[in-house]
């Protein structure tokens, strides 16, 4: 287990990542093309670190930056309707000290939470590679052994709940992939090895907009993630009034 120095550390080296030439040519050219409605802001356009508390018990998996919104801003899902969409529900769970996520400065704080993706480089089409997902897993891998307090990995999609599942194994928590593989789904839950794995529909515009995933559903699935990372439950929405962890 390490401290926020050293969480600051690999953050520091994951924004310097070049090991996925296909993804670095792709961010970089996002960054420089931009789309017209920030066509005067200068694009993050690197990988996109971890972000949140350092103490975290949940931990986000989401599935990789998108390109016009955490590719721009460097900032997990800061930036862009699936951010809006997600920091709105996790303001109301308590987790985040503000409703929307705009930009790296905007003050938000996250508490008893922090966000990763199993890719840190926005793909095309949002389709990394088998290859570049496995080039990946290493950053999460180092991210997990330096986050002790982390109980659940709240996975944000199917390819976060394999990519998860994945992690545990290359990290050494599991000595084997559990057979049968634990199914995805909105709510599903797995035990594995320590950690507990919850599922949750991606906050997509695709599955917001079509109603795939409501407010009430990622409500839901954050009240029951305070409930097995061992969280109270806040006494309102915000946050700022969420009860004092004892253990820090
Ligand atoms: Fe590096 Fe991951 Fe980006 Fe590939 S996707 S270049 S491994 S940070």
């Amino acid at each position: 287990m390490g401290g926020a120095g050293e969480l600051d550390s690999l953050s520091h080296a994951v924004s310097e990542c070049r090991r996925c030439p296909r993804l670095v040519a792709w961010r970089e050219l996002i960054a420089r093309e931009r789309r017209a409605a920030f066509a005067e802001e200068t694009y993050w356009g690197r990988p996109v670190p971890a972000f949140g508390d350092p103490h975290a018990r949940v931990l986000i998996v989401g599935l990789a930056p998108a390109a016009h919104g955490a590719n721009r801003t460097g900032r997990m899902f800061t930036g862009d309707r699936s951010g809006d969409f997600l920091f709105a529900a996790l303001h109301r769970a308590g987790f985040a000290s503000q409703p929307s996520s705009i930009a790296r400065d905007d003050g938000l704080r996250l508490r008893d939470l922090r966000i990763t993706a199993a890719v840190r480089c926005a793909p095309p089409a949002n389709k990394p590679t088998p290859a570049e997902r496995e080039l990946c897993l290493p950053w999460t891998v180092d991210e997990l052994q330096l986050l002790g307090d982390v109980r659940l990995l709240l996975c944000l999609g199917a390819f976060a709940w394999d990519a998860a599942l994945r992690l545990l194994v290359a990290s050494g928590s599991l000595a084997q992939p559990p057979r049968p593989k634990p199914r995805f789904g909105h709510g599903a839950e797995a035990q594995a090895g320590r950690y507990a794995l919850l599922g949750c529909f991606h906050p997509s515009q695709q599955n917001t907009f079509t109603g795939k995933l409501t407010e009430p559903m990622i409500d839901a699935v954050l009240v029951r993630a305070r409930e097995l990372a061992g969280l109270e439950a806040p006494r309102s929405a915000g946050g700022r009034d969420a009860p004092a962890r004892t253990d820090r």
